[in-house]
């Protein structure tokens, strides 16, 4: 009878044990680490990282630029447009809803020369009809092909402008595929950085379609995406 108490009582405790210490048959667990802090861990907030900003060059087109803030607003993302001259005349309403969204315009030049090859009075005329053809006088300058020397910044500076370049180019323009201009962004992003993109000049189907995972993956490393004062 002893023997049979002591053996009921020992698979009592046994079927206890395993009750309380059996992991949750839904979680499937390949260490012996707590589910409770790995539970923890994952619904922990991610640390902030920095902050990065996204501009896009050369349009407006009339049919990638119209698809960008539609994306952006999905996110809550601001962003700035260096804008050619020639092509607000072309689509002056895609400019006008950019900024009806929120987006900032810059200057990108009235028809996208290397500005570094031109006198003064030309680059200053590049700038100007930009501006003509815009409205009005905005706060960034973008030279074409980030092509700039000391002449040109001072003129940039003297007219009250701030020269903006970029410092993570993906090469989207060259079409490299869309998760390659995610992962070529991913991999250089850091605090501050400014994320060069194309909606002009081409065929920028896969640079929209990037945004769509790229926003999302900056957000999960803790980026937060601001739009510069332009
Ligand atoms: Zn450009």
């Amino acid at each position: 009878m002893k023997t049979r108490l002591r053996t009921l009582i020992t698979a009592l405790v046994a079927m206890l044990a395993v009750t309380v210490f059996a992991p949750s048959p839904s979680l499937t667990t390949t260490s012996a680490a707590p589910n409770a802090a790995t539970q923890d861990v994952a619904a922990a907030p991610v640390a902030y990282r920095g902050t990065v900003y996204l501009t896009f060059d050369d349009g407006p087109n009339s049919t990638y630029t119209p698809q960008i803030p539609a994306i952006l607003k999905k996110y809550g993302v601001k962003a700035v447009f260096f804008e050619v001259g020639e092509n607000i005349t072309w689509y002056p309403s895609v400019t006008r809803n950019l900024r009806a969204a929120g987006m900032k315009i810059g200057n990108h030049t009235w028809n996208h020369p290397d500005l570094t090859t031109l006198s003064n009075y030309w680059v200053t005329w590049q700038l100007n009809k930009m501006e003509s053809a815009l409205g009005y006088r905005p706060r960034c300058v973008r030279p074409p092909y980030g092509a700039y020397n000391s002449r040109i910044a001072t003129l940039i500076a003297n007219r009250g402008q701030r020269l903006i370049l970029w410092t993570v180019d993906p090469r989207d323009w060259s079409r490299p595929g869309t998760t390659t201009i995610v992962n070529r962004v991913l991999a250089n992003v850091r605090d501050g950085s400014r994320i060069l993109l194309h909606d002009g000049g081409g065929n920028r189907s896969q640079t929209v379609a990037a945004l769509n995972i790229l926003i999302p993956q900056l957000r999960a490393r803790g980026y937060v995406l601001g739009l510069m004062a332009c």
